[in-house]
């Protein structure tokens, strides 16, 4: 049986997939099972963050598991210690790490310490989290309830209590009250359609925060490890949330993630945990990955790739307003605005067939999530092909 004959009889359909086996890649280009090359605008959804078979986290990787893979939290594990360290650093702000598999994953520490801190901290139990509309939090039972898009809430409950929706970040104020212990938000929107929050807005929520003794949270999961510019989103909104979760782009294809806190004593012993959390695999790929993407941006040579990568992508927006209606988003996370849902499938479809990945986000964006070590060669060639695309359609 050949993959898409096993697939169907063996992975359970949770995934529209579409019509495509990729077998290998390098940097921002990829082959599939049929030796057709394409230009990668997606890195795997902002997780390739450093390229395909980036070979200094290969050679990080397969030396480590030359000597131990894994060897669970019981222990100390050396690639943890140091990788939360470049992570705090990298960040600028004084926190530690927990490590888990995944953005949901991480979420979830983020949930579980902002209500054990609203639990033990005032006089009444506060448990309440508010999250916005068009919000993306994860898949887990309450990761999904934290989601603040309707559509997902269709099965699966009951589901956890004490979430709230925000239509906006200015609607923020209106809904806090003596049991709201966090406000959970990304600071783009990626799932939800690539929407940058206002930059005072957040600062202002993060005041009023601040004076009521209210956690932020801040998902960085998809905006995190230098996607928009700066180590975090964060560092370019220049707010210092409670709590920051990333995974995505930390580990360069291995599965990590990481809720990082200022709130040092909030986990004790026994409050939270993982078997494979930070373990040797992972967390040797995400130092690595973490120093190549650290040089990449001290270099400067990472916002000449994001103006480059802007630059070709607003000129390409420019001929194209007949479809687009408007470019959003900051550094390397953008999207274009499809003037209706139905031609951004149809893009979709036709860049893949002309060589180029691109990705959707929320019902009519078209998103760009290179790897941030994409080259100019490789931007001007998957603009030539989306070009194409357009011009086929
Ligand atoms: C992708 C994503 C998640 C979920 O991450 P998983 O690794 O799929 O669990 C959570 N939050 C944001 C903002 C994301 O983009």
């Amino acid at each position: 049986m050949d993959t898409v004959e096993l697939d169907k009889k063996y992975v359970l359909p949770t995934y529209a997939r579409a019509d495509v086996e990729f077998v290998s890649g390098k940097n921002a280009r990829l082959v599939d099972s049929n030796g057709k090359k394409y230009i990668d605008f997606t890195s795997g959804i902002g997780v390739v963050s450093v390229g395909h078979a980036n070979e200094r986290v290969n050679s990080a990787i397969c030396k480590q598991l030359s000597n131990i893979t894994h060897m669970s939290n019981l222990y100390y594990t050396a690639p943890q210690a140091l990788a939360a360290q470049k992570i705090v650093e990298a960040s600028g702000y004084d926190m530690m790490c927990f490590f888990g598999n995944s953005g949901a994953e991480a979420n979830e520490g983020a949930i579980k310490i902002a209500r054990k801190f609203g639990e033990r901290d005032g006089e009444i139990k506060r448990y309440k989290i508010i999250t916005l509309q068009h919000s993306f939090h994860g898949r887990t039972i309450t990761t999904v309830k934290a989601t603040g898009q309707e559509s997902m809430h269709n099965y699966f409950g009951p589901f956890p209590d004490g979430f709230v929706y925000a239509d906006n970040i200015a609607q923020v104020e209106s809904l806090l009250d003596d049991h709201t212990c966090a406000v959970m938000i990304e600071l783009v929107q990626g799932e939800g359609g690539v929407q940058p929050q206002n930059k005072e807005e957040v600062q202002s929520l993060e005041k009023l925060l601040k004076s009521k003794n209210i956690l932020l949270i801040v998902d960085e999961v998809q905006t995190g490890a230098y996607r928009t510019g700066e180590f975090l989103a964060s560092n370019v909104y220049e707010i210092t949330p409670d709590i920051v979760t990333l995974a995505k782009g930390v580990g360069g294809g291995v599965p990590i993630g990481v809720v990082m806190t200022g709130l040092k004593e909030v986990f004790t012993y026994g409050d939270h945990g993982s078997t494979f959390g930070g373990n040797f695999l992972s967390a040797t790929a995400a130092c690595e990955v973490i120093d190549i993407l650290s040089e990449y941006k001290k270099s400067g040579d990472l916002e000449i790739t994001s103006i480059f990568f802007n630059q070709a992508l607003e000129k390409f927006y420019s001929e194209n307003k007949n479809l687009f209606t408007s470019k959003v988003g900051i550094g390397m996370m953008c999207g274009l605005r499809v003037k209706d849902a139905d031609t951004l499938g149809k893009i979709i479809q036709s860049a893949k067939e002309n060589g180029v990945m691109v990705l959707k986000a929320g019902k009519n964006t078209l998103r760009f999530l290179p790897p941030l070590t994409i080259t100019k060669e490789e931007i001007d060639e998957g603009f030539k092909s989306l070009n194409r695309a357009i011009s086929s359609m």
